[in-house]
């Protein structure tokens, strides 16, 4: 028998939805994709985003410290902790209970919460970029940055969003259960929300307050694990240059080196579509016959078969 394709899948934010019950729903029509593509023979390991999430639960924290004098502050990696066993938890359950509806009973589903260590030195730290939480207006967003000291910024022409600092991921700590699992057959939720950030010290590892873009994460993971596909599920079917122009161009098929002109043109929005081609570029670049993959989730199969997408190769 021909050797299974791995992929790693990160879902993005409209994998997911952005409130409880949009989650919900989100995850079944996900937990379809998904399991679509294991029924083509492929070995699936799921990463997802966490942008909303991350947003509530922090908010819903920083409210509990208002409610109560004993809670102090809720760090931002604990948040992250925290929407990695919420979004895990909807979307282990949606795809056990997909796999059992197409009579597939031998396929264990798992969450791996995972921590992912950043560099204390890293520039991302100085220079906040990760958008977080819902989208508000220009008023809202000069309240809230009065109010709660935040940091907004206009995302995308979609309107405002709290950002925070992005760090690099560097080490997955959890790599080798998930290894294991991943090779023993499980389907394995790992790295949600780009992971825990976490520092070393010593033998202590010490949240940190960032958010890891999960596209980045995804793609540490997919090396690691050795994958032949990143493939990356967003709101758009194709990556385009000149995005949102009339000279919009949308790309099917781009090399390495060609993706790498575009970055340096300005063509990718950063902290949207930029971290999506430049985790492309860096798997597809990393060893040959690696692809990397840009699409929307309702077009999974469809892109891996060939036919759309936005597809990266040496
Ligand atoms: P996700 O939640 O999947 O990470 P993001 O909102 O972070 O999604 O990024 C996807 C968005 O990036 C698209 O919906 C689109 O609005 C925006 N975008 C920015 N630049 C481009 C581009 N060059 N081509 C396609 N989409 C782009
Ligand atoms: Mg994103």
């Amino acid at each position: 028998m021909e050797k299974k394709k791995r992929i790693v899948i990160a879902l993005g934010g409209n994998a997911l939805g952005n409130t409880l019950p949009e989650q919900m729903k989100a995850v079944k029509i996900t937990a379809k994709a998904i399991v679509d593509l294991m029924e083509e023979g492929c070995e699936v390991v799921v990463a997802h985003g966490n942008g909303p999430q991350v947003g509530m639960v922090n908010n819903a924290m920083i409210a509990l410290t208002h409610e109560d004098d004993n809670q102090p502050n809720t760090p931002l990696s604990v948040c992250v902790a925290m929407s990695q066993a919420y979004i895990g938890y909807d979307l282990q359950n949606a795809l056990r209970e997909e796999l059992l509806n197409r009579g597939i009973s031998d396929i264990p589903v798992a969450t791996m919460i995972t921590q992912v260590r950043v560099d204390p030195d890293d520039p991302a730290f100085q220079s906040p970029s990760k958008p977080i939480g819902k989208f508000v207006s220009a008023e809202q967003a000069k309240a809230m940055e009065e109010k709660y000291n935040y940091i907004m910024k206009e995302d995308a022409g979609r309107g405002y969003r709290r950002v925070v600092a992005s760090p690099k991921p560097v080490e997955i700590i959890e790599i080798g259960t998930i290894r294991t699992m991943v090779d023993s057959g499980d389907l394995v939720i790992a790295c949600g929300g780009g992971g825990i950030p976490v520092i070393r010290q010593g033998n202590h590892l010490k949240g940190a307050s960032a958010v890891i873009d999960k596209d980045f994460a995804s793609c540490l993971m997919a090396k690691e694990l050795d994958a032949d596909f990143l493939i990356i599920l967003t709101a758009v079917e194709q990556v385009a240059l000149n995005f949102g122009t009339p000279d919009e161009k949308w790309l099917r098929d781009v090399s390495v080196e060609e993706a790498r002109q575009y970055i340096s043109e300005g063509h990718f929005a950063p902290g949207s579509m930029l971290p999506k081609v430049q985790a492309a570029v860096d798997f597809a670049g990393s060893k040959p016959g690696r692809t990397a993959l840009i699409t929307l989730l309702e077009k999974s199969r469809d892109a891996i078969q060939g036919k759309t997408g936005t597809t990266f190769h040496l």
